[in-house]
């Protein structure tokens, strides 16, 4: 309790030491520079949506007004607009990010000039948490958690997207206004200037930006209610420096253009997009997030022209500029995904060659990838095109898969069973197909194949599709 009166930290350096995957870093995007600067957004609109209850005061709306006012040079404008109030019913169970997801409206579209686009959302952390699934039963059940919740620290994020997180009920709601200052100079670029990058708090006591927001001081009379002269100089810095030509706001939607591809981000999303690129794909990514269902798993996407999936030196030189991206998550993801996408569409062709060739390409960038083995092993077990058919190699790349899986995976005991017909091995192969059978709980449907190639295997053939598998 005394820690809890005299320190109230931010949770950003946390976030990012923490968890991978949201990778924070002030420096790969730069949209600090999108608030900052004059171009290439002389607008800035910033949405406030807020669970019911956690509505911020108007002095506080004001305060950070002045803040960006302070330090944004926007000659057009700086706009705070309250936006949503989410339900109680609706946020019950519900990660921050995924009600961000489904909130997010993004500046008005009647306006002519785009704005840059900040996003705050303030929610009740007691709602959110796991606690609150585990103890409710259900995203949006009726019945409230009984324990008292933990606390939430508010913590900005950065990449892949701007959001501020914030929990109001958070250290007794002492210090409200300067945390929220405080978030928001995170979200400026603040502070970038330590020798540890991973430090991005100032080490004066008595700056805004340090980790620990102090209330006692206000008892001394000393408030930390400003940015220090070193965090000032650190800003006015940033707004010398020239905007970046490859980023802005399209809508709610963060637009970085790269050589040959782009990438789209919202909270804790990202789509990559290997054409030119249109107003409707933004609006199409922003339709697709606000449509998923809350808590899905991290994805990434891309959208991609046929004219690069099928031309194979293209893909691998794209494959190099992803590797070479600031993204960790484009860098980890975005081969992959883009390799996926080539399959698809030889799939779509009926190009047995160019879709294994593919799959070989794939396993080269991730060893691992359980998935990539099994189709391989399944267009070699089982095409039509004897030309792609390798029966020794399906049954090691089989194998690989349920390794990988522990065994667990019907589905990749079922291409081993083929792959080992594919072979000659068809006692094997009905050991396995009926090892399969027994595995998990395959559908109605696929059981009723799995018995037919059981009665193959038993005559000693192999099993043919036209297809692969999907
Ligand atoms: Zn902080
Ligand atoms: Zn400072």
């Amino acid at each position: 309790m005394l820690y809890c009166l005299v320190l109230a930290g931010c949770s950003t350096p946390v976030a990012r030491k923490s968890q991978a995957n949201s990778g924070f870093a002030q420096t790969p995007q730069k949209t600090h520079l999108l608030y900052l600067l004059p171009s290439p957004h002389s607008r800035l609109y910033v949405e406030v949506d807020a669970v019911e209850g956690c509505e911020p005061k108007d002095i506080a709306l004001q305060k950070l007004k002045e803040f960006l006012s302070a330090h944004c040079d926007k000659p057009d404008g700086i706009e705070i607009v309250r936006s949503d109030v989410i339900p109680i019913k609706a946020a019950r169970g519900i990660s921050p990010r995924a009600l961000a997801r489904k909130y997010i409206n993004g500046p008005d579209k009647i306006t002519a000039s785009t704005p840059a686009f900040m996003y705050v959302l303030f929610y009740n952390y007691a709602l959110c948490g796991d606690s609150a699934v585990a103890k409710a039963g259900h995203p949006g059940a009726s019945t409230p958690p009984a324990r008292r919740p933990e606390v939430g620290n508010p913590y900005a994020e950065v990449l892949p997207y701007p959001t501020i997180y914030f929990n109001p009920r958070y250290f007794l709601g002492m210090a409200k206004n300067q945390t929220l200052l405080h978030e928001t100079g995170h979200l400026l670029g603040l502070v970038s200037r330590r020798s540890d990058p991973h430090d991005l708090h100032c080490p004066n006591p008595a700056c805004l930006m340090n980790a620990h927001l102090r209330p006692y001081r206000w008892l001394i009379g000393k408030t930390q209610k400003q940015l220090c002269p070193e965090c000032t100089a650190e800003l006015s810095q940033h707004s010398r420096q020239s905007p970046r030509s490859n980023l802005r706001f399209v809508g709610p939607v963060l637009d970085r253009s790269e050589a040959g591809y782009h990438v789209l981000s919202l909270p804790d999303r990202v789509t990559l997009v290997f054409k030119e690129l249109t107003e409707q794909d933004c609006q199409h990514f922003a339709a697709a997030i606000h449509a998923e269902m809350p808590n899905q798993e991290l994805r990434v996407d891309c959208l991609a022209g046929d004219e690069l999936l099928e031309d194979s030196a293209k893909v691998r030189e794209m494959i190099n500029r992803l590797q070479a991206d600031p993204l960790d998550r484009v860098q980890n993801a975005g081969p992959k995904i883009l390799l996926r996408a080539c399959m698809a569409r030889y799939d779509h062709l009926g190009q047995h060659a160019n879709y294994v060739e593919t799959l070989r390409q794939a396993i080269l960038l991730d060893g691992k990838d359980a998935w990539c083995y099994n189709q391989l092993a399944w267009v070699q077990a089982t095409c039509s095109d004897a030309s792609v058919r390798n029966g020794k190699e399906a049954v090691a790349a089989a194998t690989k898969a349920c390794e990988l899986t522990g065994w667990s995976n019907w589905q990749f005991v079922d291409t081993l069973a083929a792959a080992c017909a594919e072979a000659g091995a068809f006692k094997r192969a009905v050991e396995l197909q009926e090892q399969a059978l027994r595995t998990g709980a395959p559908i109605r449907s696929e059981q009723k194949a799995m018995q037919e190639r059981v009665r193959l295997y038993k005559q000693s053939q192999p099993f043919r599709e036209n297809s692969d598998k999907p």
